[in-house]
């Protein structure tokens, strides 16, 4: 066979990475979908009443380069300097800019695995080096102090960790944002889901080297506004705005985010009942012979018992149109499904769906 020619308008790095494969958007009607960890229910209706009275002629405007009403709202949120605020285009974007700032030309940053598996791409696509340290047979961090190569700048921490749904231990982390001499970044997506309060912000703005990071499109039911944001060291967070594009934030998702801002009891509410779910689905799963990771976050980490398999649960889900995730290139996570929490019917249908054939 011969070896494709790789197109040399192309940089290396670039032709030869193997991109972030996100999780399907099918566009199949009555599909239950809990594949990609969105937030069953709707976002407060001020988003829906903003959106109304967006003035489609303000949109010749740019929209404010910094974000400022934004940053002002979540510095109240968070307790936390609004200088010490940068909002992104999804904390995807916030990851990519941190990946960037916080390493050197071919250096290298560190994640457990598993994790995020849009770390390794990104740090890919700087031609950046990414060590990944394996988190114990039960997916806890034993070690407070990982063994890194010595050139370590960055660390991903997903707290609680994705795909798997553990939160680690404060006392670990603010240990190893002390002992290590890089950047530290903590993920925090799915911190809204934690049964008692886990926000790392005021930690991160108070630390020379800990970038702390959000989202709306989990516990805001925000996934299509693309918003996000991080909070650290006036260094930290001013390096990625020297590295951002002008406007990232457009008018209308600057506003959208603003108005479910005024409404957090409605994000927490959901999330109340999203803890409520995940916990029943857990314990029956348990009951039928899963392996159930705890979990701290909206989404369940499962290992289908003996003969049944991950793959062959996860076609067969699709079938009956329930999509939910499988990892398989992983030998950590090809074992296990990631089933984000949906409404108490949907996952009723998901578990008699299971309980079927
Ligand atoms: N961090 C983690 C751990 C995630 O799972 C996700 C969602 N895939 C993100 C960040 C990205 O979220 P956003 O939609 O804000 O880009």
């Amino acid at each position: 066979m011969n070896t494709p020619v790789p197109n040399p308008r192309i940089r290396r790095s670039v032709a030869s990475l193997e991109a972030y494969v996100p999780g399907e958007q099918p566009k199949v009607k009555g599909l239950i979908k809990l594949n990609t960890n969105e937030n069953p229910y709707p976002p407060s209706p001020r988003v829906a009443e903003a959106l109304r009275d967006v003035v489609a002629a303000d949109l010749r405007l740019y929209p404010d380069p910094t974000c400022l009403a934004l940053r002002t709202r979540l510095g109240e949120l968070h307790g936390v300097d609004p200088a010490q605020i940068f909002v992104g285009n999804g904390s995807d974007e916030v990851l990519r800019l941190a990946t960037r700032a916080f390493t050197q030309e071919h250096g290298q940053a560190a994640m457990f695995d598993p994790s995020y598996s849009l770390y390794p791409v990104l740090c890919a696509a700087e031609e950046v080096r990414m060590a990944k340290v394996p988190l114990a047979d039960d997916f806890s961090w034993r070690n407070p102090l990982p063994e890194l190569p010595p050139d370590t700048s960055l660390f991903f921490l997903t707290n609680p960790n994705a795909p798997t749904g553990v939160l680690y231990p404060r006392p670990a982390i603010e240990a190893f944002a002390a002992a290590f001499p890089g950047t530290l970044l903590i993920d925090e997506a799915y911190a809204d889901f934690t049964d008692t309060p886990s926000d790392y912000a005021a930690f991160a703005a108070a630390a020379p080297n800990v970038l702390d990071c959000h989202t709306f499109s989990k516990s805001w039911s925000l996934a299509g506004l693309r918003c996000g944001y991080a909070i650290g060291s006036p260094d930290l967070v001013g390096a990625l705005y020297q590295l951002k594009d002008s406007y990232n934030l457009d008018r209308v998702a600057q506003t959208l985010a603003l108005a479910a801002l005024s409404d957090v009891d409605w994000m927490r509410a959901n999330a109340a009942r999203i803890r409520t779910t995940r916990t029943r689905v857990a314990a029956e799963l348990l009951r039928r012979g899963f392996a159930v990771t705890p979990s701290q976050s909206n989404f369940l980490f499962v290992r289908p018992p003996a003969p049944a398999t991950a793959a062959g649960l996860f076609a067969r889900l699709r079938e009956k149109n329930i999509l939910v995730r499988h990892f398989p290139a992983s030998p950590r996570t090809a074992p296990f499904l990631r089933v984000s929490i949906g409404t108490d019917e949907q996952m009723d249908l998901f578990l008699q769906a299971l309980a079927e054939d």
